[in-house]
């Protein structure tokens, strides 16, 4: 084989996402553990031909290639400390899931939804279980092919299981008006709230201690405010973003 010294590839980005997550904070680990989450894909003009995405209803779920663009700055490490492990464990980089990586590519596995072509010619991609902060861009997109994609047998000593939802999520009687509007704007709203915040969005060394801080996540078009005791949040404000 004749050795390829090209060192880079050039790529282009083919579109961005729209997300209900407009910042990191309280964005699952992974994708599809808050099913509720729903978003698109809009492609660049260059990608908006639809021929592109012919017979892609076929698949129940797509592989998304994208770039951690929030963190890509930040350059990388050998060995970083995953979240999941309590943050107190390094591990070599290409070993976890971690966004600090050599090239920032990440891989998510998502919903089908469906295909929408906007009489103004824009496209859109529309998924459901994203991980995705609002703008990553999208270098490619993938079938999620199950006889090739699932492996019975495959085992990890680490993050073996899924992270368990723990905490029940209320929220204060006064926002119940509030919460049609959402509602309204973004069907499932308050099911989504539950469970991005049964995952317990706070660092790793803030949880399960006492807590009087009131945090504040900005979803869909919203900044949700929520304060935990023990293994009970209560969101007690909704606020518009402006
Ligand atoms: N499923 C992907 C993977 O395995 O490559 C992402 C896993 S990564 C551990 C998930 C985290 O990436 C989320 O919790 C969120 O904080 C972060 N994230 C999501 N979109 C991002 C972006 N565009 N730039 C930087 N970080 C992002």
């Amino acid at each position: 084989m004749k050795p390829n010294n090209q060192t880079t590839w050039p790529m282009q980005i083919i579109g961005h996402v729209s997300s209900p997550y407009k910042e990191k904070f309280s964005i699952p680990r992974q994708a599809n553990l808050v099913k509720l989450a729903k978003g698109y894909i809009e492609f660049l003009p260059d990608f908006s031909d639809i021929d592109m995405l012919e017979g892609i209803e076929a698949y129940s779920h797509l592989w998304l290639v994208f770039i951690f663009h929030q963190t890509a700055a930040q350059g990388w490490k050998a060995k970083v400390r995953p979240q999941r492990l309590g943050g107190n464990k390094k591990m070599g980089v290409l070993a976890t899931r971690s966004t600090f990586r050599p090239n920032p590519v990440g891989l998510s596995s998502v919903t089908f939804d469906k295909v929408e072509k906007l009489p103004n010619g824009k496209l859109r991609l529309h998924i459901q279980g994203l991980d995705l902060v609002d703008g990553t861009p999208i270098i490619d997109i993938k079938p999620y092919i199950p006889y090739a994609d699932v492996i019975q047998q495959a085992s990890s000593q680490f993050a073996t299981d899924a992270p368990i939802s723990k905490l029940k999520v209320v929220f204060a009687e006064d926002l119940a008006g509030k919460l049609k509007i959402c509602e309204l704007q973004y069907t499932g709203f308050k099911q989504f709230v539950c469970q991005v915040l049964a995952q317990d969005p706070r660092p790793v060394y803030k949880q399960g201690k006492e807590d009087n801080k009131t945090y504040g996540v900005k979803l869909v078009n919203w900044d949700v405010q929520f304060n935990i005791a023990g293994d009970n949040c209560l969101v007690c404000a909704i606020n518009d973003l402006s």
